[in-house]
């Protein structure tokens, strides 16, 4: 390896590791000041009052809410079972029963010195979903009824506190404009249709982030504008833990940059290919192909179609979960089994409907999981042995007629594969009403608990070295150049004043609480007092 690679990923490894407040510049507490109370007046007339956006959905309205209970004896129990409502989500399965039946015991019984009156008359049910399918939804009416109480008069109070007040200095905090000087950039991780994909870190978190830039001129020279914009309207749309997310949205003097959640164990093409012979081992093939699935469907749940399914757009993390990236082909569709056309994605993944030029659903993306699943087990895609490059047309004719060899497949591999691989969209796996419910109920998941998955806590098959960057070195991605020529107007500063939306509202919330900015920065005066910079 080149010195110059050397340095830029041992930089990049440093940074990684910084974690906690190291990673945070000299300067962040001024970065993260809150402005005067008074400063906050016209952003208090128009803020929508909502309960649920303001004190549920939102990470630090939701804190805030909470704070403002906490200091109201009459709501302490009410937020005290909230916490316990969110913690027994998280619990595995093996722990549902007795976290679930310690709530009961808390706060549903009248003697309890944590007793919350509304709550008694739910006590038999519960007690009874606990007993025979502790799995389910077994507090989901508690917790609409907590909501609906706490939305009354508590969420009129709090609109009086500090605690909202200080609400609406972090909001404050996240509509600044974001430029390039809020970001640190370490080393090149990829290059794109458009532009390149940087490492960055935020200079007052400290966290981590990849930043894909899309270069200006070349976004205009190939009339990329639509496809950028769609492309960062359908991630802000989505909130998964399987699918990338995206955190700010800004513009350079040069580019449009989307900053997204960062995957530093490289792609599943370079581990499928780079690291020992093509292939993975079933536990992995299983696991990736499990939340790709889950992935999937919270795109379909969203009538997103992503139609771009292949190894390479499937990044892996520090702990060795996948998400999918990648969303410039993706689609919304206009209604719940909705259809599109269009030749889009790349050829050796494409669906026979889509060669065929027919409408087609969210049926090309179950088929494209069929050649994912394929690839990960067989070292190499369907239709195509090691390194072949068939001419298109051959390609096209092999998709449309040809079946899958499954040479050394297992039994239940070679079936789930070949039921995604149906040519015939009609009776493809996971094309039905279902809602891919079906594929994840194929034995071939047998051993993954779906529950668990989407709380977070299968824990990965194979997690990837710290110290190792798993991509290409920085002197084999070639450089991006601008192009010569083309001239930037009045109607291009429009469209970018559309991309240009800054932070995105979970994203950065989650951020500031997960790297502990939040705790230390939002205090108040002493013995809870209103401190000098709430005092309207
Ligand atoms: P394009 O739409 O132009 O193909 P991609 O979104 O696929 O661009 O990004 C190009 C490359 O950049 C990817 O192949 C990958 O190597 C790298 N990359 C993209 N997103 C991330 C990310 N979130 N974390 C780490 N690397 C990424
Ligand atoms: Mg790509
Ligand atoms: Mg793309």
């Amino acid at each position: 390896m080149e010195i110059e690679s050397m340095v830029a990923n041992s930089a990049l490894v440093r940074a990684r590791e910084g974690g906690g407040s190291k990673g945070r510049s000299r300067g962040w507490r001024d970065m993260l000041r809150f402005p005067h109370i008074s400063d906050c007046a016209k952003l208090a007339m128009s803020i929508e009052r909502e309960y649920y956006n303001l004190c549920v959905k939102q990470p630090i309205g939701k804190k805030l809410f909470e704070l403002f209970c906490r200091s109201r004896p009459d709501l302490q129990n009410y937020v005290a079972l909230l916490e316990a409502l969110d913690d027994f989500e998280t619990q595995g399965d093996e722990k549902r029963r007795e976290s679930g039946n310690s709530i009961i015991e808390r706060f549903f019984k009248m003697q309890s010195y944590q007793s919350v009156a509304i709550m008694q008359k739910h006590e038999e049910a519960c007690s009874q979903s606990l007993q025979f399918c502790p799995c389910g939804d077994v507090f989901g009416d508690c917790r609409r009824e907590l909501h609906e109480y706490l939305s009354g008069e508590p969420f009129i109070q709090y609109q009086d506190s500090m605690f909202f007040d200080r609400f609406l200095q972090w909001k404050m905090l996240e509509k600044q404009p974001v430029t390039k000087y809020n970001f640190r950039q370490y080393r090149l991780l990829g290059k794109g249709g458009f532009g390149e994909v940087w490492a960055c870190q935020v200079r007052s978190t400290g966290k981590m982030y990849a930043c894909k830039k899309l270069e200006k001129t070349h976004v205009k020279q190939r009339k990329g504008e639509e496809m950028a914009l769609n492309e960062k309207q359908i991630l802000e749309d989505v909130d998964s833990r399987f699918v990338v997310n995206l955190a700010y949205a800004y513009e350079t003097k040069h580019a449009l940059c989307l900053v997204l959640t960062m995957m530093s164990g490289g792609d599943l093409r370079f581990h499928i290919y780079n690291i020992g012979k093509p292939g993975l081992d079933n536990a992995r093939v299983c696991f990736y192909a499990a939340e790709v699935c889950c992935g999937l469907i919270h795109l379909h749940q969203r009538l997103i179609l992503y139609r771009d399914l292949k190894p390479e757009n499937i990044l892996l993390d520090d702990y060795g979960h996948i998400r999918i990236s990648d969303l410039g082909l993706a689609v919304k569709l206009q209604e719940e089994g909705g259809l599109v056309r269009g030749r889009v994605g790349t050829l050796g993944y494409m669906a026979p409907e889509v060669i065929r030029r027919e409408h087609y659903g969210i049926s090309v993306d179950w088929w494209g999981l069929g050649c994912l699943i394929y690839e990960m087990a067989a070292g190499h895609p369907p239709f195509r042995t090691k390194g072949e490059h068939p001419p298109s047309s051959d390609m096209e004719k092999r998709i449309l007629t040809e079946e899958e060899d499954y040479n050394n497949f297992s039994k239940l591999t070679k079936e789930i594969c070949s039921l995604l691989l149906d040519k015939d969209p009609k009776k493809r796996l996971g094309c039905h009403n279902s809602n891919g419910k079906a594929v994840q109920a194929h034995p071939f998941f047998h051993s993954i608990n779906f529950r668990m998955m989407e709380a977070g806590l299968v824990e990965p098959p194979f997690k990837p070295d710290p110290r190792q960057v798993y991509c290409n070195d920085v002197l084999d991605i070639d450089e991006f150049s601008s192009v010569k020529g083309v001239v930037l107007n009045e109607t291009d500063n429009s469209f970018y004043s559309m991309f240009n939306t800054g932070r995105v509202t979970t994203a950065w919330q989650n951020e500031i609480i997960e790297m502990g900015c939040f705790k230390e920065l939002n205090t108040f005066g002493p013995g809870g007092s209103r401190p000098p910079d709430l005092v309207w």
